[in-house]
């Protein structure tokens, strides 16, 4: 029977742990958490089609509650734009999710090991042979037929792997958004419409702060594009005093949360398998580029992935781990390497011209309702914004560089080989990679 490790219990890594433990293979998830400690301590947004696509079936309904009306503000605070509700938009606990789908893992036969920290990949010079592990006082080193490395964007596995295998082990300090959330107490009961306040560039840093007014707590998220720089003590302490004199009722007592964390915001990295090797989720930066939003893409290669194995009768060499690659990315992550674009634009311009873009209806409600979880942005959408802007901007060379690389965009899309073959992969990926 073949052999496949886990490593890291991200949300894809269970998904594809589940089908392939169904479909009979032996599967082992190592992580370096206790169970109980699994997933961050608040809620998510995210749509139930999640559970749709990754094949699993969904929740039942007293697991989660439906989204709340969400507005977007400008950095003067004088416009709040209100968007559409989404339908299928829900509220979930994250360690509920986790709850609900280790549950399932463990229903299909998955094998968990808790407690155990992956310090890096075992390989030759042909394939990646497994993972190394320190549990319980002792090194270990496991051996398997496939590693899906579902450890998060600081994966000790793919920073660790071989030159030859061409994965990219770091993301960009630009790819990065550095988050804090907090639940802070309500001194009373609160009934704000709409509940869920999005700010851009609040502050005048670039990135995007909310405030989601539940009864008798607020959820409070500051988040800064790297390309900035990282989110400092300061920039916490300040927003935080801003939006507690704003509404006073938010009181210094964290119920919730209180930590800051990093999410990839980039596009999809640019080669994800090698012999043995799978990446999923944040590892290969699976989110949606402008919001870090990665559940359900994460969940959904998860699904992809293990359809691939079964599918190729247990294969796990680099070509047929490609289909894995090609089908999610022709699939899912194609519609955000524009928004990648989008994001890098967002990092030119300051909040006096996010100003103009909501006062000149710019970025109108239809559009900052696309960029909102994981409905895709229109390309013409992006385009109008950039032409827009251009005459504003002091066109940089940093700027007509990051644009100028999108006329290979089109051919990037359209040629990505069907079937692996050395040469024709590594020019797409090098076309990928410049884009
Ligand atoms: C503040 C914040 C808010 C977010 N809000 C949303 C949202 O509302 N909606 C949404 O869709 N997405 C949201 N996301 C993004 C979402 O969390 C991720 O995109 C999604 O979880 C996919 O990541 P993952 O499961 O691949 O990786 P992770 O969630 O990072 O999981 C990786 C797992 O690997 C384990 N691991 C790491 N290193 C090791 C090691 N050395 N040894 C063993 N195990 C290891 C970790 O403990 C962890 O369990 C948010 C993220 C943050 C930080």
């Amino acid at each position: 029977m073949k052999k496949i490790i886990v490593a890291g219990a991200g949300h894809g890594g269970i998904v594809a742990a589940y089908h392939l433990a169904k479909a009979g293979y032996d599967v082992t998830v190592y992580e370096k958490n206790q169970r109980e400690e699994l997933g961050h301590d608040w809620h998510d947004y995210m749509d139930m089609t999640a559970f749709d696509g990754s094949d699993i079936p969904r929740p039942d309904e007293s697991l989660y509650r439906h989204g709340a009306h969400q507005a977007f503000r400008n950095p003067k605070g004088n416009i709040k734009i209100e968007v559409a509700y989404k339908d299928d938009a829900r509220v979930m606990d994250r360690k509920v999710l986790y709850g609900y789908i280790l549950s399932l893992a463990d229903e299909a036969g998955v094998k968990f090991v808790f407690g155990a920290e992956i310090t890096g990949a075992l390989f030759d010079n042909r394939r990646i042979l497994g993972i190394k592990l320190f549990n319980d006082g002792k090194t270990e080193n496991i051996y398997g037929d496939l590693v899906i490395d579902a450890a998060g964007m600081y994966s000790p596995v793919r920073r660790s792997l071989p030159a030859l295998c061409d994965i990219q082990r770091d993301i960009a300090q630009k790819d990065i958004f550095h988050v804090y959330r907090a639940y802070f107490r309500n001194s009373e009961p609160v009934n704000i419409e709409p509940s869920y306040v999005m700010d851009l560039f609040h502050m005048n840093r670039p990135g995007l702060d909310w405030t989601i007014f539940e009864e008798d707590y607020t959820d409070i998220l500051l988040g800064k594009f790297g390309a900035a720089g990282e989110l400092t003590e300061e920039e916490i302490k300040s927003a935080l005093e801003s939006y507690k004199k704003d509404y006073p009722f938010i009181t210094d007592e964290i119920v919730r949360g209180g930590c800051v964390r990093d999410i990839p915001i980039g596009k999809m990295l640019p080669m994800i398998v090698a012999n043995g090797y799978a990446a999923v989720g944040d590892s290969a930066a699976m989110t949606v580029p402008l919001n870090g939003s990665g559940i359900n893409l994460s969940m959904n290669a998860g699904r992809i992935l293990a359809r691939t194995v079964i599918e190729n009768g247990g294969k796990t060499d680099k070509g047929t781990l490609w289909k894995y690659q090609r089908s999610y990315f022709l699939n899912l992550a194609k519609d955000y390497v524009l928004v990648a674009k989008l994001k890098d634009f967002f990092t030119f311009v300051d909040g006096s011209l996010v100003d103009y873009f909501l006062e000149e209806n710019i970025l109108s409600a239809e559009l900052l309702a696309c960029g909102n979880g994981d409905i895709n942005i229109p390309a013409k959408q992006i385009f109008y914004i950039i032409s827009k802007a251009a005459p504003l901007l002091k066109l940089t060379p940093a700027i007509v560089n990051n644009f100028k690389s999108l006329v290979n965009l089109p051919s990037v899309l359209k040629n990505m080989p069907e079937e692996y073959d050395d040469e024709k992969v590594n020019a797409w990926v090098e076309a990928y990679k410049k884009i």
